[in-house]
């Protein structure tokens, strides 16, 4: 990679857009592991928001101090020694004149207990214990100086922000104020933006990183600042201009048009052994219009697990058929493809139409088959993996891709379908089990229409969730081996431990272990993230031919597969997992006419947003509420910086907190297009990044 410190003149100052390696005080290793963050150039830290905040603007004298309050202290070291009794600790006791503090560290070295001398200053930072000898800190931050003057209280707030291994918050608070100096000198945070009012950006964001009053920092808490108003109203604005160029770029091709989409509906809903529900007829109709307009179709299908979305997919391919043309249905994984497979299969075979099927599994010969016809000049129906994507597969008439489980799918791969079509753009259908309250899609896809299946199928029994402390595990491994003799199936589900699919494995591979050990009758399987795709297809393979009986898995099994006759799902620590996962497990069982049960195993104590959210999973199982709900409780109130999850992708605005903004922030968008073009590429550069990802589209 070039260079970028140095131009043909020799080394030029950091911009917002220089790598952050460039920075003093950063390096390589430092970048890297920043990464993990998410920060990779200058204008990435501005945007990396404090969690909180730490009042470090006064001391506390020692005798103020109160248990559980964080403080700032000052005072003289009057004894300081290394206790090897129990485990090995360094005590340092401190003295201000009005009272005693003492602070305990247990990892320290040699240089570090040498520079407590008594005589000396130590002024401190941290959570204030009653010990039994008085007040005591564990592991405080400190600072050491030989004269208390030396040791003055910060003059704002102490922003604290989101880490990462290897990185401390002083290193990254250095860093973030060095890019508070460069943004100073960049002149587009200081232009002023037509509609959108506060305080200007660039002082937004100081005062975000540098709250300079205890008011200040309450109202950012409570989100409730000007600054961030102000910041939360460019970015939805941002968004909605990025996403808006992008519907443009997709909608300048016409699309092909199919005729006559509501007669193939008709022959698909002849041929089913059910009737559509009511919601199911609406969204049909929905995208039966879009079918007949030389307007590529730009659909999402939003419907809970189970909905029945797989009939909306169905009826869009026979009709793309039905006129002559070809048209595809991706799924994300090998195992869920071959699903579609049979359900289509089997619907179509009375209507003489036999699917294609194309992933990397399926062997030499066949593939030619199937790449030949698609690339003739003949109407065809093909299910697949990303397989149906790749360089090599050419379309001779495209007209429609459906693709499944869209969380899994970025745009980048919407893009490579629609680029399979020539000089036509395919109409698109995107299906998601991740129910989105509507104003919240309408800020993520905001290039998206969006069709809601808001209605189960008739005749099925909601599944009844139990929420139990791990103390009661052995009672649920007793019930569940009850189960399962009585011809019953389950699942047990391990949760996250960290971002380490390595861990989750074992951890996975250890609870398989045990529970063969406690329950030697039963057939156990087990599948985690770690096995090849062959070992995890043939494992959920034989849970759903009945193989196993109870499946150890970890949350790879999230997505989409059906195993009719599992009714039973246990999940592991169910405390770590936010709502939507949790929601989207849970929809694996409930899928027969029986009863389902879910057990929610936690580790005691439990948090209050736990609790609240393993009650909610216990009190419904409506997705869209669960949804409605996890933004609750996600919202307002939040910790202040925290990114929300990459498919939301926005750095300090909330769309549900901030939903009231987003009409008039709709019409701010549509204006700008036609006056402000160039700064509309702007503010979508500093918000969402490179403009240029939705120009090449
Ligand atoms: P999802 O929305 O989760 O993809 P599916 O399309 O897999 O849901 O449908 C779930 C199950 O419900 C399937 O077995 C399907 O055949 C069945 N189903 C779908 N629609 C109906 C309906 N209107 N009446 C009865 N069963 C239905
Ligand atoms: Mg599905």
């Amino acid at each position: 990679m070039a260079d970028r410190r140095f131009s043909r003149g020799g080394p030029v100052a950091p911009t917002l857009d220089s790598e952050i390696a460039y920075l003093k005080g950063a390096g390589p290793a430092i970048a890297q592991r920043l990464r993990a963050l998410d920060l990779h150039c200058v204008r990435d830290l501005l945007f990396h928001l404090p969690l909180r905040y730490e009042d470090r603007r006064r001391h506390t004298p020692l005798a103020h101090l109160r248990p559980d309050e964080e403080a700032l202290v000052r005072g003289r070291i009057v004894a300081a020694e290394v206790r090897i009794a129990g485990r090995r600790t360094l005590r340092v006791v401190l003295d201000d004149g009005s009272g005693g503090l003492l602070l305990r560290f247990f990892h320290f070295n040699e240089a570090q207990r040498q520079a407590f001398a008594v005589g000396r200053w130590v002024q401190a930072y941290g959570t204030v214990r009653a010990g039994p000898g008085g007040p005591e800190m564990v592991h405080p931050q400190y600072r050491i100086a030989d004269a208390a003057e030396v040791l003055q209280p910060d003059a704002d707030l102490t922003p604290v922000y989101p880490l990462t291994t290897g990185i401390t918050q002083s290193r990254l608070r250095a860093l973030i104020d060095r890019a508070l100096e460069i943004a100073a000198t960049d002149a587009d945070l200081l232009t002023p933006l037509p509609g959108v009012d506060g305080p200007a950006t660039l002082e937004a964001l100081r005062i975000i990183h540098h709250p300079s009053t205890a008011a200040d920092a309450e109202a950012l808490l409570a989100h409730t600042h000007p600054a961030q108003r102000r910041l939360a109203r460019e970015e939805l604005l941002a968004h909605q201009l990025g996403m808006r160029l992008l519907r443009a770029h997709l909608k300048s091709r016409p699309a092909p048009v199919i005729r006559r989409p509501q007669a193939a509906i008709a022959e698909l809903l002849g041929v089913l052994p059910f009737a559509p529900t009511a919601a199911q007829r609406r969204v049909l109709d929905e995208v039966a219009q879009d079918l007949a307009s030389s307007r590529p179709m730009l659909r999402l299908v939003q419907g809970d697990v189970g909905s029945g979305k797989t009939v909306i997919a169905a009826a869009a391919l026979l009709a793309a058929y039905r006129d002559g043309l070809q048209a595809v249905l991706v799924a994300p994984t090998e195992l869920l493809a071959e699903q579609h497979l049979r359900t289509l299969t089997a619907w179509f075979a009375p209507l003489g139409i036999a699917p294609l099927f194309l992933s990397q599994r399926v062997k030499k010969r066949e593939r030619a088959h199937v790449i030949a016809a698609l690339a003739a000049q003949r109407p065809a129906i093909a299910v697949g993996t990303h397989a149906l994507l790749q360089e090599g597969v050419d379309y001779a008439r495209l007209a429609l891709t459906v693709v499944d489980e869209q969380h899994r799918f970025g745009v980048q791969q919407r893009l490579a379908l629609r680029d399979k079509a020539g000089h036509l753009a395919p109409h698109q259908l995107i299906m998601s089990a991740t129910p989105i309250p509507r104003t919240l899609a309408q800020t993520i896809y905001a290039d998206l229409d969006v069709s809601v299946i808001d209605e189960l199928p008739p005749g099925r029994t909601p599944v009844t969730t139990v929420v139990l402390s791990n103390a009661r595990r052995d009672e649920v491994v007793m019930r569940i081996g009850e189960a399962c003799r009585q011809g019953r199936q389950a699942y047990w589900v391990c949760t996250l431990i960290e971002q380490s699919e390595e861990l989750n494995a074992e951890a996975a591979a250890a609870t398989a272990a045990r529970l063969r050990e406690e329950l030697p009758q039963l057939r156990i399987g087990l599948v985690h993230g770690r096995m090849r795709p062959e070992e995890k297809d043939a494992q959920m393979r034989a849970f759903k031919e009945g193989a196993t009986q109870l499946l150890v898995a970890t949350t790879v099994i999230e997505v989409g597969v059906d195993v009719p006759n599992a009714s039973i799902m246990v999940i592991d620590n169910a405390e770590r997992l936010g709502l939507a996962q949790l929601h989207q497990l849970r929809g694996r069982v409930g899928r027969g006419a029986g009863q389902s049960q879910c057990v929610l195993l936690y580790q005691s104590p439990l948090g209050e947003m736990a609790r609240a959210r393993l009650e909610t999973l216990r009190a419904t199982t409506d997705g869209f509420a669960i949804a409605q709900r996890d933004l609750e409780l996600r919202g307002p109130g939040e910790l202040l910086g925290r990114r929300q999850t990459g498919e939301i992708g926005m750095r300090l605005a909330d769309p549900v907190r901030d939903a009231a903004l987003l009409a008039d922030l709709q019409r701010l968008a549509d204006d700008w297009l036609i006056h402000h073009p160039a700064l509309a590429q702007r503010l979508i550069r500093r918000w969402v990044g490179d403009p240029e990802r939705y120009a090449q589209v």
